[in-house]
């Protein structure tokens, strides 16, 4: 048995705008799949929630005219490792994706419950980090965009206002045309494990394939939230496709990131994988480009 007081189901953005106002302790609950352990483990337990599932304009993926990928926050992560839109314009997304939990997690988990939770080894935020998206929330005042890296301000919270839901992930077209990249999750086992350090690459080549012009570089489980490494992605850029250059950014991540000790790992282990899989993911992400590293 769960433990909640009352469960509100709203059918549209606008009753579940109007249901937060009028119930500001309640929880807003999507696929469930943190919300209903934390009311089992007696965190959440005795709480108003308001179901958000039942509101199909906030699931499903479009391309808008400008290039936009617009991703619905009810989206659950198996839809977006097959869908055609994210598969053909932005599929580490779906690589992303498919590394969370188990089938049954990716069937009913959606990205914007990935998202609002905050954690800070959620499989999907490296990646959006990278490709410089946006969250759109909507509240009593209307709807306001945010890049996604200023909505974490610290771990487990975001910045939601309390009558706001998420309604929407915007990726853009110039910060996905043209690039490649890749998405390693190290974890202690192959499936339902959260990261012990995941890591998000994406890269822009030049014309002859033999410079990096562009590279945004992302880490999970690293800090408190969420990162992006500007260091490294300076240490990068303008540079050639060499090992040297996979070196200088992949030791430059070790200057940019706090990962902590804990019953799962050290901290020296963390920096280590993190330095690994950088150097690991910025290699495939230039190899997906048509690159090579050469010595
Ligand atoms: C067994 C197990 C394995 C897991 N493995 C992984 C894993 O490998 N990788 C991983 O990243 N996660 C994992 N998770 C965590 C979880 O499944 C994901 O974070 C999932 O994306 C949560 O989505 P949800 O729709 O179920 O969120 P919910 O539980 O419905 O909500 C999560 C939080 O987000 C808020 N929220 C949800 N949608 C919105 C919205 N649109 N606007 C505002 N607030 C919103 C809720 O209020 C709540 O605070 C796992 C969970 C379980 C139980």
């Amino acid at each position: 048995m769960y433990d909640f007081k009352a469960l509100y189901e709203a059918k549209s953005v606008d009753e579940a705008v109007r249901l937060r106002r009028g119930h500001p302790g309640a929880r807003i609950i999507a696929g469930g799949s943190d919300v209903l352990i934390r009311i089992r483990n007696g965190k959440w337990a005795g709480a108003e929630l308001i179901s958000i599932h039942g509101i199909d304009a906030l699931r499903g993926v479009k391309l808008e005219d400008d290039g936009t990928i617009r991703i619905g926050p009810l989206t659950s992560f198996s839809h977006l490792a097959s869908d055609p839109v994210i598969g053909t314009h932005i599929p580490v997304l779906a690589e992303a994706a498919n590394q969370v939990g188990s089938p049954q997690i990716r069937n009913i988990g959606t990205i914007g419950g990935n998202i609002c939770n905050g954690s800070p080894a959620a499989d999907t935020p490296p990646t959006l980090f990278v490709l410089d998206a946006q969250v759109e929330l909507t509240g009593t005042e209307g709807a306001r965009r945010v890049p996604v890296r200023d909505f974490y301000i610290r771990a487990g919270v975001v910045d939601l206002k309390p009558d706001e839901l998420l309604t929407a992930v915007l990726v853009p077209g110039e910060a996905y045309r043209g690039y490649t990249g890749h998405y390693i999750k190290y974890a202690m086992r192959e499936a339902l494990d959260i990261s012990v350090v995941s890591c998000s690459v994406n890269v822009k080549l030049t014309e002859d394939k033999k410079r990096i012009e562009n590279v945004r570089a992302a880490f999970g489980a690293v800090g408190p939230v969420p990162l992006r490494t500007p260091g490294a992605e300076a240490a990068a850029r303008g540079g050639e496709t060499t090992e040297r250059t996979v070196k200088a950014f992949a030791s430059a991540v070790l200057g940019e990131i706090s990962p902590w000790s804990d019953w799962r790992t050290s901290k020296a282990f963390r920096e280590h994988i993190a330095e690994e899989l950088a150097a690991r993911a910025l290699i495939r992400s230039i190899e997906l480009g048509g690159g090579g590293i050469h010595a």
